[in-house]
Order: structure tokens, then C-alpha cells, then sequence
């Protein structure tokens, strides 16, 4: 079937991939990248934004968050390392060796199933270690508790403790004491093994996009960008002077009905808008069943003819309004821009985020299975 003109989404994959240039450029050359495309490559399709990046020789592999992703990687043809940055249940072990997905590990419990499942296939699995240096998350503790665990893992044959890693809560924040924190935490946990297992991790990492950005010293044998790859900002506190983000994601609808309405006259679910003037109204056929936020009623704005026009009324499931009242010459299945520009405005996922009261990262996650993309 076609992509219905309804409302379909615009992937352009030469910015995701110009912004991995941008991002490897501002590390370090020997540090590689595992991108993160978990939630179908933050909405954006996995399958088409890693086929592309694996051509990368610095992209050395890709984070995902369940062993399902990972899958559907390897069935499309992503040969290079995929990590799995959440947990993996055992049920699974047997496919995932077979599949060659890495696990991050932090479970006493998984260790000697995780080898058991190893052995019967007659492999070695590699294995990352999640240590928790201050998220509260998953991970191990980095103290001797954590060293007995590593220990462990290094006396389980079939087991390759080939990486180490931990994850951020506050690196996008101006105030980077915590992540320092964080960071020093990790180091030291790193050498504490060298010290006292006499093991170094051949694969350390512990970057996600904010520190990327701002702590240019955590970059270590590899980084895990995520938002920025696709353009957006990890938070309105993160700055770098020279990384230019550019969206690689646009949203297209269109027009699907006119009519003019006389004042007074209310528009869509309660009545929230009454019109206050006689007001043209633009029917769109979009809503939050494709995952565009239900609250931008009465907040969000679109591009019509290159004009910015206000979401009149509640969004609804599949439909809402605009005042198109100034628009001149708007007619019956004219574009509607929901992200992106036209002319010289433009309606960024950033901006949604914030005039939607939710978050960028959610924005794209969500959008739905019923917006066709366009690569
Ligand atoms: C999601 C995630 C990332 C990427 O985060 P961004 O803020 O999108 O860069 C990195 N590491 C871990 C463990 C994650 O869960």
C-alpha cells in the first residue's frame, strides 16, 4: 500500500548520518560509537537508520533495549555488535547466543545460567557489565560486592567479560557535580579490578548525548549516542558551541475540510474553543492516535502556505482544528507542516516538547504505527 497522505513522517538519513560525523568528530578518533536505536530508533525506524549507519567504519555497533530489537536488526542485515542496555531473562539466553547479541549483565543469579545456556550451544558469549554508579537503576555496586560479581563472571567458562559500562542521570544538566561524580565512581571501579582481579575491560563506556556534548573526558572506548543522533536536544541546559543539531524528522499532513464558522461558534470535545471571530477552520486528519500530543489543544501551532496558524479546540484521537482564518489563498488539501519548516518558519520537536508540556524524546518515541515514513 501506498504511504496515505493522511500524515506521514520524512526520515532524511544523510543529516542522521552527517550528524554521526558531527559526533564523531568531537570525540576522541580511536573512540568508537555504539548508536542507540532502541524504540525503533527513537521513532525514527531502526532498520533503515542502522543499514545505514553500519557503513560507518567508527559506528562499531548499536544499542538496543530488549532482545526483540535486537532480532529484528540482525533479520535486517546489521552484522556489526548489538548490546542490549536493559535486562535480558533467561528464557531468552539460548536465542540471543545464537544471534550473537551481547547482554549487559548485574544479576548473581544470571551468571551461571547465562553459561549453562552458553555451553549447551557450544559458544562463548560476551557479556557486558552494567555497574550503577548513581541512577538507581539496574547495575551492580561498585564496591567489593561488585568485585565478587566480576569475579564470578571471570571464573564462568563460556563467559567473556568483555565490557563495562554505567549510565548518566544528570549529564544534561548545567551542573555537571553529579556526573562527575558519577564518573570518578566508575573509574575507580575500573581500576579496582585491574587492581585486584588484574582484568582491564576491553570495552568501557559510559557517554550518552549530554555528556557526549559536555563532558568530553567520559569518552572512553566507546560512546552511546542516542537523541542527538537524530537531531534533537537532550535537554534545554545542554549547549555545545559547535554542534550544530539539525532534526532529521519532519510530519507532514493535510488539509481535509474547510468552512468558515461564525463567532460563538464552538470547536471540537467540550467546547474548550468558542470562536471569537467569524474564523476559517482547517479539519486535520491527525491526532493523538498517531501519538501528536492531546495536549496541544488550544497551544500547538502548524505551517500552512508557509504561515504559522494555532490549533483551535481539543486534538483528538484522529483528528483536530486550526484557525486558518489569515492564511491567504488556503485551500482544501493544502500541506500541513507538524514538524519541520517551511519558508522561513519552522516547527521544531524541541519546541513540541516544551508547548506540549512533555518531552522531545517521548514525541518521537510515540509517534505510531499509523504514520508512514518516508526515507
Ligand atoms: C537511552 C540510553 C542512552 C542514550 O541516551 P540519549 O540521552 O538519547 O543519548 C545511552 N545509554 C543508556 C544506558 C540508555 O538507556
Amino acid at each position: 500500500m501506498n504511504i496515505s497522505k493522511r500524515v506521514y513522517a520524512k526520515v532524511d538519513l544523510d543529516i542522521i548520518e552527517e550528524n554521526l560525523k558531527t559526533i564523531h568528530s568531537m570525540t576522541s578518533p580511536d573512540t568508537g560509537i555504539y548508536a542507540v536505536v532502541k524504540a525503533d530508533a527513537y521513532g525514527h525506524g531502526a532498520e533503515k537508520v542502522t543499514n545505514r549507519l553500519q557503513e560507518l567504519d567508527y559506528v562499531k555497533g548499536f544499542c538496543v533495549a530488549t532482545l526483540e530489537e535486537g532480532i529484528s536488526l540482525r533479520d535486517s542485515g546489521i552484522t556489526k555488535k548489538i548490546l542490549i542496555l536493559g535486562y535480558s531473562f533467561p528464557e531468552q539466553y539460548e536465542e540471543l547466543i545464537k544471534y550473537d547479541i551481547t547482554p549487559c549483565i548485574f544479576r548473581e543469579d544470571n551468571i551461571e545460567a547465562l553459561n549453562a545456556a552458553a555451553k549447551k550451544l557450544n559458544k562463548v558469549v560476551k557479556v557486558h557489565v552494567k555497574v550503577d554508579t548513581g541512577m538507581g537503576r539496574i547495575g551492580i555496586t561498585p564496591d567489593e560486592e561488585g568485585l565478587s560479581f566480576v569475579k564470578k563472571l571471570m571464573e564462568a567458562p563460556n563467559i567473556e567479560p568483555e565490557g563495562v559500562f554505567t549510565h548518566f542521570a544528570r549529564a544534561d544538566e548545567t551542573d555537571k557535580s553529579a556526573a562527575m561524580k558519577q564518573l570518578k565512581v566508575f573509574n575507580d571501579f575500573i581500576n579496582l579490578v585491574k587492581d585486584k582481579l588484574g582484568y582491564g575491560f576491553p570495552v568501557r563506556h559510559c557517554s550518552n548525548s549530554a555528556s557526549i556534548l559536555t563532558i568530553p573526558e567520559a569518552n572512553m572506548d566507546i560512546v552511546r549516542p542516542g537523541i542527538i543522533i537524530y537531531g534533537l536536544s537532550p535537554s534545554d541546559e545542554v549547549t555545545a558551541p559547535d554542534f550544530k543539531l539539525k532534526p532529521a524528522l519532519s510530519l507532514y499532513s493535510s488539509i481535509t475540510y474547510l468552512k468558515e464558522v461564525k463567532a460563538g461558534t464552538p470547536i471540537s470535545y467540550g467546547g474548550t474553543y468558542v470562536a471569537k471571530k467569524d474564523t476559517l477552520v482547517a479539519t486535520v486528519p491527525v491526532g493523538y492516535g498517531d501519538g501528536y500530543p492531546r495536549s496541544l489543544s488550544n497551544k500547538g501551532f502548524c505551517l500552512v502556505r508557509g504561515r504559522k496558524v494555532p490549533i483551535i479546540g481539543r486534538v483528538c484521537m484522529d483528528q483536530f482544528m486550526l484557525d486558518v482564518t489569515d492564511v491567504k489563498g488556503v485551500s482544501l488539501d493544502d500541506e500541513v507542516v507538524l514538524i519541520g519548516g517551511d519558508k522561513d518558519l519552522s516547527i521544531t520537536t524541541d519546541e513540541l516538547g516544551v508547548l506540549s508540556d512533555r518531552f522531545n524524546y517521548e514525541l518521537v518515541c510515540d509517534l505510531g504505527k499509523r504514520v508512514g515514513r518516508i526515507y
